[in-house]
């Protein structure tokens, strides 16, 4: 397929400052959950991005000074020199394919504890943390200390020159030390950086004339705004506001990146934000400002990005998880390969994990995070090194990723389902309430497949142990995935509830089937990422009396990672189902819930007429079990190999078993990969 001229107007080039972006695809500062620790393996992932067509690919927030420390959340420091060798990497292959490299200067004020550094966080006030729950305050800064804050922001950006930047930032949103001098509510000195509007961006617009006095002949300066209230928490400065100070500053910055100041909402999950979201905050910028824009809002589709700029919304399509679940977004819109877009879920697995400390993965791209360390490409397989015949057993995310990824290496590939549609666990919980967008999932790889003529799709085929042997594959994969158990048995309980042996305690399972649900129904959720709550407002929407019931201290406690966990039990307290922590259910008599507190041992009593176990998941590995525990008739057939992938070895998320299946394919053939499957990034002695 050929590029259609109307997406010409995405590679055209765009002026900033002193520097040009060969087209308008911004990769937005990004956490990678890799930090100023894994310099290497950023270096490489990023370098896949500008070899994907990004014209600007920044890093993500980087501490001017250690007393701006996010410990544990990995983040990057130009502190020293360093770090500007570490930064270089990076920026140089950037530069190798032609994108300009932006790194986001930051300073966090009060909202960072500075656990590793242990210096006093400095900010407007003497505050708490309302980022991080530390025993932490800051030391209100005098103007010694402003002086000093700007002079390390000079300095970081003189670094940020010397690692060869083209795009060096002010950062002014987000909650961090910038958004609190902005704001009415934060900000209540009585010297010249408080006060009236004009004292209240001082503080900015003076870090944004050192930085371009600094930089500014060979850098561009971006400045990071929000165009709704700035700062966090509660609408501290009204629209009105942010569009005056927007004004002030209006032509100061080469750039401006705008955003919204509400993390959950800018980079909200799919299950509350759709893409486009923030078009209406934006909007107004482009009157008041000569200066190119950047802005985000989950871009996945190359219409909705022109529209972004003939609308004179924007000027740079800005993507974080765009481009981390396609890095080719680009190309491949350039090319008119729009089929082979892996577009953006929205679930938020990406950030989840640099809210663990650990490196980002990608539920649509198991190559992310993977680039250096293991070499893997988004786009490059090595090709097969035998003529193996491989069949896959399962066609949900593990089994479709196994597929495609070994069709895509060249293999002769079987892919038997015993249902008669493909996607598995992903096909039936994309129907669940917000998750339709997770079907682009299987969506992607069975498009991928079909093209593929080396993969032979069959469904309705429920395969037995002997059907295998009877085949004539050299190898064979099982993806038969797992089952939600009914026992209980998860965190909580560790043996099976006696009293859940009744035809009225149901699984997510069952509730997906269609099973008749009785009410009042109690949900046990002892897994807190997303089931439980999802099935809460299926069933509160199905018209039954639901309440969730959980040990942990919040509905649905995991999905704190994915930015979620506030618009879960807004929206589960809105609709109006109890929510019941600190409890775990741990018996059920037909007509009410037994419930233990889980600090006092005390036992209530919740009206129940059926119960679904939201708890842990039995791998479905009967397949395998018989297959393996008989190696004669596996030598007679002929089988060189047996593997599992995906829930069906264990059961996780669904980025999880992508991962596996991806990982089965490239490891198929390879030598032992023996203790330590990839190369770790450590300092050397
Ligand atoms: P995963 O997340 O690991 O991919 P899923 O549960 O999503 O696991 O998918 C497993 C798939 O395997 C389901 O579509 C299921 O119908 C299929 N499956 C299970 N057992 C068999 C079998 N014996 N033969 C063929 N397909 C099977
Ligand atoms: Fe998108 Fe999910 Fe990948 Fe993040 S992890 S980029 S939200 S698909």
């Amino acid at each position: 397929m050929k590029r259609n001229p109307r997406f010409d107007i995405l590679f055209e080039p765009v002026q900033i400052g002193p520097v040009t972006s060969k087209n308008r695809f911004y990769q937005v500062p990004h956490c990678t959950g890799m930090g100023y620790n894994m310099p290497k393996t950023l270096a490489a992932m990023r370098e896949v991005k500008a070899e994907g067509g990004w014209g600007v690919v920044c890093t993500e927030y980087c501490s001017i000074h250690p007393t701006s420390d996010d410990t544990p959340y990995p983040h990057a420091t130009l502190w020293d020199d360093e770090d500007v060798r570490a930064q270089a990497l990076m920026v140089d292959k950037v530069h190798h394919h032609g994108a300009l490299a932006g790194v986001q200067l930051w300073y966090g004020g009060c909202g960072m504890s500075n656990l590793l550094t242990r210096e006093i966080p400095l900010d407007v006030a003497s505050l708490p943390s309302d980022l991080r729950i530390d025993p932490v305050q800051s030391q209100t800064m005098d103007k010694k200390d402003i002086r000093q804050l700007r002079r390390w922001q000079v300095d970081a950006a003189r670094r940020a020159l010397r690692a060869g930047f083209d795009i060096v930032y002010v950062y002014a949103t987000h909650g961090y030390l910038l958004s609190h001098f902005l704001s009415r509510d934060w900000n209540q000195r009585c010297d010249e950086y408080g006060g009236s509007l004009k004292n209240r961006i001082r503080l900015v617009r003076e870090m944004i004339e050192d930085t371009k006095a600094a930089v500014g002949h060979r850098c561009a300066v971006a400045v990071r705004f929000s165009a709704d209230g700035s700062g966090s928490g509660n609408g501290i400065i009204d629209n009105e506001e942010q569009r005056d100070m927007l004004e002030m500053l209006a032509d100061l910055p080469d750039l401006w990146d705008i955003n919204i100041s509400d993390y959950s909402k800018e980079m909200g999950s799919s299950r509350f934000v759709k893409e486009a979201a923030l078009d209406d905050y934006v909007a107004f910028v482009k009157k008041i400002t000569d200066k190119p824009i950047v802005g985000v809002g989950r871009f996945t589709s190359p219409d909705t990005m022109v529209r972004q700029i003939k609308s004179g919304l924007l000027d740079l399509v800005g993507a974080a998880r765009p481009s981390i679940a396609d890095p080719f977004l680009p190309q491949k819109i350039k090319a008119g390969h729009f089929d082979d877009i892996r577009e953006c879920i929205g679930c938020n697995i990406c950030y989840s994990h640099n809210t663990r400390g650990a490196p980002i993965r990608c539920t649509q791209n198991p190559t992310m995070g993977e680039e250096w360390r293991r070499g893997w490409h988004p786009e490059k397989i090595p090709r097969s090194q035998s003529d193996d015949t491989i069949l896959v057993v399962g066609a949900g995310p593990a089994g479709l990723e196994a597929a495609r990824a070994l069709g895509q290496r060249g293999y002769q590939v079987t892919l038997a389902e015993a249902t008669t549609q493909l996607g598995g666990r992903v096909a039936a919980e994309c129907e669940l309430p917000g998750l339709s967008e997770w079907r682009r999932v299987i969506e992607h790889r069975i498009l991928q497949i079909k093209r593929m003529p080396n993969v032979n799709v069959y469904l309705d085929s429920r395969l037995t142990a002997e059907d295998i042997l009877n085949y004539d594959f050299d190898r064979v994969v099982l993806a038969t995935g797992s089952y939600w158990r009914r026992d209980g048995i998860a965190r909580w309980h560790t043996s099976a509830v006696k009293s859940f042996d009744s035809d009225r305690v149901l699984t997510p399972d069952d509730i997906i089937a269609g099973v008749e649900v009785t009410e009042p129904v109690v949900i046990f959720d002892d897994e807190h990422y997303y089931m439980g709550a999802v099935l809460a407002e299926k069933l509160h929407r199905a018209g039954r009396e639901v309440s969730l019931v959980t040990p942990a201290g919040r509905a649905a406690e995991w999905s704190k990672n994915t930015e979620e966990q506030e618009q879960v039990q807004g929206q589960l307290l809105k609709l109006g189902v109890t929510i019941l922590t600190g409890k775990a259910v741990s018996g059920f008599d037909g007509e009410s819930a037994e419930l233990i507190c889980i600090y006092t041992g005390e036992i209530l009593r919740q009206p129940a007429s059926s119960i679904v176990t939201v708890t842990a998941r039995q791998p479905n590995d009967e397949l395998y079990r018989q297959l393996v525990s008989d190696p004669d008739a596996l030598s007679i057939s002929g089988i060189k190999s047996i593997d599992r992938i995906g829930d069906c070895r264990a059961p996780g998320i669904i980025a999880a078993a992508v991962f596996s299946g991806h990982r089965l394919a490239r490891e198929m053939d390879a030598p032992d990969p023996g203790a330590v499957p990839f190369r770790r990034e450590r300092v050397t002695i």
